[in-house]
């Protein structure tokens, strides 16, 4: 597929940005105005990992001047890893077999520099080259099986013990060299730090590399090579930064809210979508995930051109899907720095090029309309919950995986247009909380005494909650609790543990149903029916006055004879929900959020999202109305504000590798500015022309004739 420069609207925003440059430029020259280290505004990143051969035949003017082409502002070089691509000095650091006399690294330096590239360097601490005579002379940098024998990646590529010597000796011998002789805006390391588990003599003389005591040695490691590697990049160059990979997803747990403290800049390193029937959206939910970590800080997400997905990666070619396109899309939707990889300099740019016809229109695009992607802060009501370590450590029913709830809670807001971010559960002070009207605790299993009274104080400033399955039913260690920790706001009571949809003596199957107590708020779009379905696993909940959903008694699913109602409804609630004040509360005694995702039954997914809709009232803030699939966000930027429409109606969209998207017909946006600021136009971005709209006090109205792939709605004030 290849992308005009019509279809980015790349002619209809060089006006816009002529007109906006003077104030950007009084800006930058105002000195009340704080002066942001350059990683602050970065928006494109290119990197094109070096591999053994690239000195033989990579030309670095090329590489370079494709990705100053492409107006990227940065670039990686690898410096350190199992490869030296320069002439280093330092004793087992192999030399690429193709390096000859030249300095490799020297020359992507500075063909970048020329070209006004910032140049981030890329270590490799997790590989080290792997030969007799490096086993021979330093046997205990390498990680070990049980056995003892090494974990090879490659028969000359092993992986580094993260416990050795090579963390406090090679690597740091080997980064002052770097450091000496070249000059970098920026240092990252890939693959590192993760949790390990090794036998090596060292780490056996600790413990079970499965022990506490064995986890809390390697934090602490971590910490001081982490602590050494930033000291002494930044002693060099205190306008740079230095990061670490943090790997997308919900894993980690502790680890990733821990290791950001320090950092100023993050590079999520998760690089496409795990498996062919992940969620389309995955792209933005680790965009989320990195904007709850960071808030303000920078953070990017690396997005590979070969379409990086577990079990079926081509690494050598391109991916020509739209998928690559479309998680960068995702990543500049949801704030964050796009950061387009591929392998290889000789392969990928001289032999397979077609990645190129992808990245250059999407960063020209980008880069011509610069102010829009900066934000200043998001606008969305809605937070999601999300507890890593609860994650980690709740034991799930069977079924149902650690992320199911908060995918199905996604996918619930994704297709009802709803923007939203995540929260972490680290993070619950009411400044932070401030900006929600709403906030979803989808199955928050693991909940400390002082998260509980962090919640609750949100409801008691009028905050809205909704909550499902067994959220509080932990402490934060595991330990079960007799009754819900929010028992209180949700005003219910635990009166049995979780149940299955299927006990004995049914078989095969008997399902959940909820059965309605007439019309609410809950009931949209349920008016010709007595029950809806339900979820696979529920809480018994001592009954409730004024309960919106009952459970109906259990009843086979087959044969056909037997299939009817067992009875009236119990008194057993399925939704319990209550206002107090200016709060609203919703409970789901049911995992159905994770029955939403597992199953895909819209019965489910309607009835959160009409929750939501609730709970937020009349103010949804950002409303858009028409048909397909649409990914919403909404910030508010240097220009005025900004709607991020991202269009999903595409082939093989939700199992597979996503082409090019059907354009949708007439979007109709309603917006609630934060305050009555006057908007002066709004420009479509993709469509490359402005639109005609509407304001009445902080309201804004505009339609959108048609979404292509990605469209922008940038509302200038
Ligand atoms: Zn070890």
């Amino acid at each position: 597929m290849t992308l005009t420069r019509r279809e980015f609207g790349l002619a209809g925003s060089v006006g816009l940005l002529a007109t906006l440059s003077p104030r950007a430029a009084a800006a930058a020259t105002d000195p009340r105005v704080k002066q942001a280290a350059w990683y602050d505004t970065v928006k494109r990143i290119g990197q094109t990992n070096l591999n053994e051969r690239d000195p033989e035949h990579g030309d670095p003017e090329r590489w370079a001047a494709f990705w100053a082409s492409a107006k990227a502002q940065a670039v990686l070089v690898s410096v350190s890893g199992p490869i030296a691509f320069y002439p280093s000095k330092i004793p087992f650091f192999h030399h690429s077999r193709r390096l000859g006399e030249r300095d490799f690294v020297g020359e992507c330096v500075s063909a970048a520099r020329k070209r006004g590239l910032r140049i981030i360097g890329r270590m490799s601490p997790d590989h080290q080259w792997y030969d007799e005579a490096t086993a021979a002379a330093h046997p205990s940098w390498f990680r070990r099986l049980p056995d003892g024998k090494p974990i090879l990646f490659d028969p000359n590529i092993a992986i580094t013990c993260h416990m050795s010597d090579y963390f406090s000796d090679q690597l740091p011998r080997t980064l002052e060299e770097i450091l000496d002789r070249y000059e970098f805006d920026g240092m990252f390391t890939n693959g590192w730090p993760t949790i390990q588990k090794c036998y090596c003599d060292t780490c056996r003389k600790i413990g079970d590399p499965n022990s506490a005591v064995y986890q809390a040695a390697l934090q602490k490691q971590h910490d001081a090579s982490l602590a050494l590697f930033r000291g002494m990049i930044l002693k060099k160059n205190p306008g740079g930064f230095f990061t670490n990979s943090f790997f997308g997803g919900f894993g980690g747990g502790d680890m990733p809210w821990r290791l950001s403290r320090s950092s100023s800049f993050s590079a999520g390193d998760a690089q496409g979508r795990p498996k062919l029937e992940d969620p389309v959206w995955d792209g933005s939910i680790d965009a989320k995930i990195a904007q709850s970590l960071m808030r303000d800080r920078p953070y990017a997400l690396v997005t590979s051109g070969f379409g990086s997905t577990s079990g079926s990666d081509w690494r050598h070619i391109s991916n020509t899907t739209a998928e690559s396109l479309s998680r960068m899309a995702q990543t500049a939707a949801s704030g964050g720095v796009v950061w387009h990889h591929m392998l290889g300099m000789t392969q990928s740019f001289s032999q397979d090029q077609r990645w190129q016809e992808l990245v250059k229109p999407f960063f020209n695009w980008m880069a011509a309309n610069d102010i829009h992607f900066q934000n200043k802060r998001p606008l969305a009501k809605v937070g999601v919950l999300i507890s890593p370590r609860s994650m980690e450590q709740y034991k799930a029913p069977a079924g149902n995986e650690r992320a199911t709830a908060v995918e199905g809670i996604c996918k619930v807001l994704v297709e009802n247009r709803i923007a939203y971010d995540f929260v972490h559960v680290n993070d619950l002070g009411a400044e932070r909380l401030a900006q929600y009207d709403t906030l979803l605790l989808p199955n928050v299993a693991l909940m400390s005494d002082a998260q509980a009274t962090s919640l609750r104080q949100f409801a008691q400033r009028g905050g809205s909650l909704i909550a499902t399955f067994e959220t509080g039913l932990y402490d934060e260690t595991g330990k079960p609790r007799a009754d819900f920790a929010l028992a209180d706001v949700f005003g219910i009571h635990k009166i049995g543990d979780r149940q299955k949809w299927n006990p004995p003596p049914f078989t095969p199957q008997a399902m959940h149903y909820q059965a309605l107590k007439g019309a609410s708020p809950l009931t949209d779009g349920f008016g010709n029916t007595p029950w809806i379905a339900g979820p696979l696993w529920r809480i018994p909940l001592a009954p409730v006055a004024d309960a919106p959903a009952t459970f109906m008694p259990l009843a086979p699913d087959g044969p056909p004879e037997m299939v009817f109602a067992n009875g009236g409804p119990t008194n057993e609630p399925a939704v319990v929900m209550r206002q107090v004040g200016k709060a609203r509360m919703v409970y789901f005694a049911g995992d159905n959020d994770a029955s939403y995702e597992r199953a895909d039954m819209p019965d489910l997914g309607r009835q959160l999202a009409n929750a939501v809709r609730w709970t937020l009232g009349d103010d949804a803030g950002l409303t858009v109305s028409g048909d397909g699939l649409i990914e919403v966000n909404v910030w508010e930027t240097q220009a005025g504000f900004a709607v991020h429409l991202l269009n999903y109606n595409a082939p093989n969209a939700l199992n597979g590798r996503l082409r090019k998207p059907i354009p949708l017909g007439t979007q109709s946006v309603t917006l609630t500015l934060p305050t009555a600021t006057k908007v002066r136009r709004i420009d479509l971005l993709e469509a490359g022309e402005p639109v005609e709209f509407t304001q009445e006090g902080r309201t804004v109205r505009f339609a959108l004739p048609s979404v292509g792939f990605y469209e922008v709605a940038a509302l200038i004030v």
